[in-house]
């Protein structure tokens, strides 16, 4: 049974989430403050299967709550409830970290909907962790990669490897990471990411985007102050580039 934690200080909301989340199987704890989340969260790192976090919270709000889980390296998937209206908190949310958003008010069908993809996502990755070699998982897909340089983004499990270190990839980054990697060399805008990867349309503050790629950057780039691979194209957006030719400095 899976374990969602809801991070809500509207209490009719996270009892009506509660209802209807236990009504579909789950397992639900509430808490009211983003500090309430981080404490229950540390003290069990693998305590929960997912987290829905509103951004309105007294105190620490949604973003911060998420930034310092994933500054700890905690990777709980999680969906973010973001406000109406407010469309670079999306951009916001996914920066600092978030996997999926929904806007208020939502659907609850809709939800459940994304609970379900964030979870299936996740119990593949165990799947795919746990095959044996001996036991070879015959209906999963060839593994979906990309190497570039002695890095080497794997898409289904979300992680890049740094020659010996893997680091967890949130899933829009991962999806960010090959949209880059299947325009390499062509400059793309902020506008056209924005729409294509977030599926923004509205009139979003594009330089969000930029709080996204130094964050990437610092994945990716052995100096993230002087890119190689991702770089700012002036006036337009950026550019990924797989092999850098050697010796420009
Ligand atoms: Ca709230």
């Amino acid at each position: 049974m899976s374990k969602v934690l809801v991070v809500e200080d509207e209490q009719h909301l996270a009892e009506g989430l509660r209802f209807n989340l236990e009504d579909e199987g789950y397992r639900v704890q509430v808490v009211e403050t983003g500090e309430a989340a981080l404490e229950l969260l540390r003290a069990q790192p693998s305590g929960f299967d997912l987290v829905i976090l509103d951004v309105m919270l007294p105190g620490k709000d949604g973003f911060a709550v998420m930034s310092e889980l994933r500054g700890e390296g905690q990777f709980v998937p999680t969906l973010m409830l973001t406000a109406r209206g407010h469309p670079e908190d999306v951009l916001k949310g996914f920066a600092a970290g978030a996997d999926d958003y929904l806007t208020k008010p939502f659907e609850l069908a809709i939800l459940i909907a994304r609970l379900r993809g964030l979870l299936r996502r996740r119990e593949w990755l165990r799947a795919s962790l746990d095959a044996s070699p001996r036991a070879p998982v015959t209906e999963a897909p060839p593994a979906d990669e990309f190497q570039f340089g002695d890095k080497t983004v794997n898409f289904d499990r979300l992680e890049l490897h740094v020659r010996d270190q893997v680091f967890p990839l949130t899933l829009m980054e991962a999806n960010v990471l090959r949209y880059l990697i299947q325009h390499e060399g062509t400059p793309v805008s902020r506008k056209k990411m924005l729409e294509e990867v977030w599926g923004l349309h509205e009139d979003t503050d594009t330089r969000a985007i930029d709080n996204f790629m130094v964050r990437l950057r610092r994945y990716i780039e052995d100096d993230p102050s002087h890119p190689r691979h991702l770089l700012t194209v002036r006036g337009v957006g950026y550019r990924f580039i797989a092999e850098p030719q050697a010796n420009l400095s």
